[in-house]
């Protein structure tokens, strides 16, 4: 579990690539400057983990590309003590960056492997999520609701009703909405029944299934 300067120093390379591609919220910066991506990939990966791609991780799934994970965390507008419910939990990464800016964070993961060697792993870095649920994110988290914001880290067919159901007045659900390839799409809650919907380009992702595995 190292970090050493040449991983700091490709991180910071990392950091102006997505600069460049137009991330321009400084705090989602800083994160992704802080936080030392290569330990969240198998080993075979290190060599890989500062360039701006997904790459494949346990139960067939991926870290998502730092671009996209910089791009939704700037489209949920995060400030420090609101309560976020991620759903994909997978490597952790994006709850890595959500704890850092200060947020309460749920994140629930379907696949049982990532479930628990992300449990494990996530604090042992100083990374404390308020609670990693294995379950089917399709549905939500009702008991904690309602959340500031809800980011949905893998390719949704639809548009849940539930997560919709689960967001605060004025919050915010990131989710890339499409079977092969999905359009990031953000709701604002503007009343009880009432959501602004805004598009923001294609991206790739891998699928969100319902059931727990
Ligand atoms: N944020 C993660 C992205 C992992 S890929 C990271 O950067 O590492 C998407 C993850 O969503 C996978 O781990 C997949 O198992 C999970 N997933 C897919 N459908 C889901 C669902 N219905 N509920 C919870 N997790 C789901």
């Amino acid at each position: 579990m190292k970090d050493t300067f040449k991983h700091q120093g490709l991180r910071q390379q990392l950091v102006n690539t997505i600069k460049e591609k137009g991330i321009t919220n400084d705090n989602v910066l800083k994160a992704i400057g802080k936080i030392p991506r290569h330990l969240f990939m198998d080993s075979g990966f290190l060599d890989h983990a500062y360039q701006d791609k997904a790459f494949p991780i346990a139960a067939n799934q991926t870290i998502s590309q730092p671009y996209t994970v910089a791009f939704q965390t700037e489209l949920l507008q995060v400030e420090k003590g609101h309560k976020i419910l991620e759903i994909g939990t997978g490597s952790g990464y994006q709850t890595a960056v959500l704890c850092l800016l200060g947020a309460t964070v749920y994140s629930i993961e379907r696949q049982l492997e990532l479930f628990k060697i992300t449990s494990k792993f996530l604090p042992k870095l100083g990374y404390r999520p308020k609670k990693l649920i294995f379950g089917d994110g399709y549905k939500g988290l009702k008991e904690e609701a309602p959340f500031d914001s809800i980011i949905v880290t893998a390719g949704a067919p639809m548009v849940p009703k539930a997560l919709l159901g689960q967001l605060k007045i004025g919050g915010r659900l990131v989710i890339p909405v499409g079977e092969d390839v999905q359009t990031m799409t953000l709701f604002v809650r503007k009343g009880p029944k009432d959501f602004e919907q805004r598009e923001f380009g294609e991206f790739r992702f891998v699928p969100m299934l319902e059931d727990k595995n």
